[in-house]
Formats: structure tokens, sequence, C-alpha cells
């Protein structure tokens, strides 16, 4: 406890020291007291999260208060954002650490490594008792979902970011961080996977996506969220459904490259050139992110084929946003020795089938992997 009080002091007398004066009382104030609070009784209570930054808008600023959808995101350092919420220091004791200062949109399979393995080695540690990270929300749903599946602890990993800036009118990333510190410090969040709050609302990694490009509730999970943050309290409603950290057979500490995946979007006119160019390019599976239930369109399905006859995995995916992809129905899957998704959306299914390829390249093997997680 002692070493997370002194150290948001420490990074909030750091921060103090690049404010401007009156500034630095307004922030300095609530970390300053971090160390009477020791000899508060409820001390004992209090969780402590490290909050990790990794960048994204609830890092962002803007040149005015009406910038809401035009700033500069991942420029403000994790403890900055940690100092400008006071109310946080009353529900646990933070620390802060700074592992990325980018969009999220930035992400790739080495950054998603490294994440991974920094979350894993500080839940480890007896004195951590959740995980925050502030991410971009561009691809919050695709780190959330590995994480999901790849984090070896019982621990809350909440995942949290923003649609507006701190500088905008109407800013919603305080409250989205304070909400995920309360979840991250709550028992009730133990053993639900790696989770996303914003807005108000508590999402399973597995099933959140962003559904629009800046409103606030922007976040939806196909079978509604697993319950609310309201009033530093959280409810839970649901739990997930599908294995998920503890349950799975992927352990981020034993992983040290990702297969590469391509996804070819379809469309109307669909070039087969992104294709071959995948296929040259070394993926070993191509998830396509069909129209409806899958359908692939004439043209397109001697090109997959001659994908799949060169060894690479073809996976049916919908670019509609939910619902599952039926094996054998638009395709001949059995015949052509293709793959279906469950529900995952196209960049889901990308994440599952890395893993997947961690561990098999048996097409009965990675179908059931698809449907399971
Ligand atoms: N594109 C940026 C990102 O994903 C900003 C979007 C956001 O965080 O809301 O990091």
């Amino acid at each position: 406890m002692k070493r997370f009080a002194r150290l948001t002091t420490i990074s909030a007398l750091l921060f103090a020291a690049s404010l401007p004066t009156g500034a630095a009382h307004a922030q300095l104030a609530p970390s300053a007291a971090a160390p009477t609070q020791a000899s508060d009784p409820s001390e004992a209570r209090k969780a402590n999260i490290v909050i990790i930054g990794t960048g994204g808008t609830i890092a962002g600023a803007g040149a005015a208060a009406t910038n809401t959808a035009a700033y500069q995101s991942a420029v403000v350092p994790v403890d900055k954002i940690i100092a400008s919420v006071p109310e946080i220091s009353k529900v646990a004791n933070v620390k802060g650490e700074q592992v990325f200062q980018i969009g999220s949109e930035s992400f790739n399979n080495e950054r998603l490594l490294k994440l991974g393995k920094r979350v894993s080695e500080l839940l480890k540690q007896p004195d951590v008792d959740g995980i925050v990270i502030t991410h971009g929300t561009d691809t919050i749903e695709e780190t959330a979902y590995f994480l999901n599946l790849t984090l070896k602890s019982d621990k809350p990993v909440v995942v949290v970011g923003s649609m507006r800036p701190g500088t905008a009118l109407g800013a919603d990333g305080a409250l989205n961080l304070y909400d995920a510190v309360l979840v991250a410090s709550s028992p009730e969040s133990k053993g639900k996977g790696t989770l996303v709050v914003l807005n108000d609302e508590i999402h399973t990694g597995r099933d959140v996506t962003k559904s629009n490009t800046f409103k606030v509730e922007t976040f939806r999970s196909p079978f509604g969220p697993l319950g609310y943050v309201v009033e530093g309290r959280t409810l839970f409603f649901r739990l997930p459904a599908r294995p998920h950290t503890m349950q799975t057979e992927w352990d981020i500490d034993k992983l040290n490259k990702l297969p590469e995946v391509a996804v070819v979007y379809a469309y109307g006119n669909v070039n087969p050139a992104s294709v071959d160019a995948a296929v040259k390019d070394g993926a070993k599976a191509i998830v396509y992110a069909a129209t409806g239930n899958g359908s692939v369109g004439d043209y397109m399905v001697e090109p997959l084929k001659a994908a799949r006859a060169k060894g690479v995995q073809i996976v049916r995916a919908s670019r509609t946003g939910s619902g599952a992809v039926i094996r054998n129905a638009e395709q001949p899957d059995d015949k052509y020795d293709w793959l279906v998704t469950d529900d995952q959306l196209p960049q889901k299914a990308r994440i599952l089938m890395a893993l997947a390829l961690t561990k098999t390249n048996d097409s009965k093997e990675l179908q059931k992997i698809l449907w399971k997680y």
C-alpha cells in the first residue's frame, strides 16, 4: 500500500513541476493527501490498481473546448490524466505507468504482445489487485478480446477510453476512468475476463465493438452489456458465456509471435488481387469479411480456393456487424475445407485465428476453436 501511495505522490509532484503554478495546486492536492490516508482504517479496504497508459482520445487534447472530434489523441501522460480525476484516490490506491502513447489504430501484433506481457507481469505482483488500461477507442475491442483470451489471472483487467478529449465540453474521459477504477477495484469483477468500461456500461471484451465514429454511446455488445457503473457502484446483470483468461489454451507469457492473419473486406466489385496479395505476403489465414451470412461472390470463389490450395486457411466472416455465420450454408465449407466464424466480427476473428494457429493448423481443430471462444 505504502509503495503505491508514495509512487502516486511522486508522479503527482513530477507532473506538478510541469504545470503552471495555479494548476499545480488543483492537481496536486488529492495525490499529496495520499500518505495521510495510510492511517485511515478504510485504507485497508482500498484496492491497489495500476493504470497503464497507451494513448488514445482519453489522452487527447484539442485547441478549443468545442473540439469534440478534431483534436490530437495520445498527448497527455497517464500520470497527468490520473491527477485530473482526484476522486479516484478515494476509491483506490493508483499508480500510473506509460507503456505507449499512440492512437490505437497503431496497435499491431508486437505492441499487443508487449502490452499483454506487461499486464501479466503486474497481475503476478501480490500487491496489485487489478489493472486499468487507458486505450484509444478505435481498436479497444481487439486488445480487450486478445487479453481476454491470453491473460492467466482472475484479477480484474479493465480497458477504458473516451470519445472526447479532456479539453472538450462534455468530456467523458474523467468519469470513464473513475468508473474503470471502480470496476477494477470491485471483487465482483474478479473472474469475468477482460472488461471494457465506457459510458456507464461494463462490457465483456469478447463481445464489445465500436459502432459510431463520434458519439459517446458508441460501444455496444450484440447481447447487451454485462452491467452498469453508477454512483460509484458496479451493477452486474450477466456473465460472459464463453471461456476466457484462466479457461483458455493460451498464456501470454508463452506467446512471442503471432502468425499473420489478413482480413479481406468484401464489397460489390471486390478485387481478387487482395486475396493474392495476402497470400504473397505470407498470411497463414485470410478472414474474408463477407457480405450477409458469409456470402462469397462467384468470381471470388476460385481465388479463395486457390489460396486454400496453397495452405492458407480461409475463414468466412460477416461484415454485417452481428450474427453467426453458418457452416455449409452460403458455401460448401466441408468441400472447400474452409472455416466459418461463430459470431466474431472480422477484426476479432483475426485475433482468434492468430491465436488458434499457434496451436494447430488442422482445419477441424481450428473450426472447434472458432466455435468455442
Ligand atoms: N483514433 C484514436 C485512437 O483510437 C482516437 C480515437 C479514440 O480514442 O476515441 O486512439
